[in-house]
């Protein structure tokens, strides 16, 4: 999903932070959602996207749903995501900063940083010609210890990615990028840690008000 203040609904304008904060615990009380996302802003952030996200940061207080978020490319504001949500309050181990196979850098300067403050980074846009780039970024990452803070997925956002429409499919992450990964040469166990663990750890939630049946 883009998102950026032209695809904001109209109204985000308008409102305030908390009348914002309000609509999203409202909508996590309603609707059967188990996490908020995608969170995004561009590379430079605007004020309505920062509103938005300490709006964010105040609906996980009150709820404790977690946070995916998206960064343009090449993820410029991924760290300015971070600061903004931890200052509402949200623990890093909450979040997902989404989209950093964008970010190409061979010493992965960012997502290491955002590794050692607590939080997820996401290699979500995998499974192409792309991979060439994210494969050492993602093993530099492993190397240096991270394996706990990586999150894959595939990023589907449109009919012509699925297998019924000849595209690589929701399983991407699993049937093509997965397999470069073990190539290059991370273990079965690590990979089940972040393919399996790793989710199942961020997703894991007690929502703050019991659901209604
Ligand atoms: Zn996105």
């Amino acid at each position: 999903m883009a998102t950026s203040v032209e695809v904001y609904p109209k109204e985000i304008g308008t409102l305030s932070e908390e009348q914002i904060a309000q609509a999203l615990i409202k909508q996590a009380e309603t609707d059967p959602v188990g996490v908020y996302g995608e969170i995004g802003s561009w590379d430079d952030m605007t004020a309505d996207e920062r509103k938005v996200f300490r709006a964010i940061g105040k609906a996980h207080v009150a709820t404790n749903l977690p946070i995916f978020t998206h960064t343009g490319i090449p993820g410029k504001a991924a760290l300015e995501q971070l600061d903004i949500l931890e200052d509402a309050g949200v623990k890093p181990n909450r979040i997902v900063i989404g989209h950093l196979g964008n970010l190409v850098d061979v010493n992965v300067q960012v997502q290491r940083a955002i590794c050692k403050r607590g939080a997820f980074i996401g290699f979500d846009r995998q499974g192409g010609p792309g991979d060439a780039q994210q494969v050492p970024m993602v093993m530099a990452l492993i190397e240096a210890g991270f394996a706990d803070n990586l999150m894959f997925s595939a990023d589907i956002s449109n009919a012509g990615q699925m297998k019924r429409n000849n595209g690589q499919g929701y399983a991407k992450t699993l049937t093509v990028f997965v397999p470069k990964l073990k190539a290059a040469g991370a273990s079965d166990e690590v990979l089940h840690g972040i393919m399996v663990d790793n989710p199942r750890r961020f997703l894991a939630c007690i929502p703050k008000k019991p659901r209604k049946a």
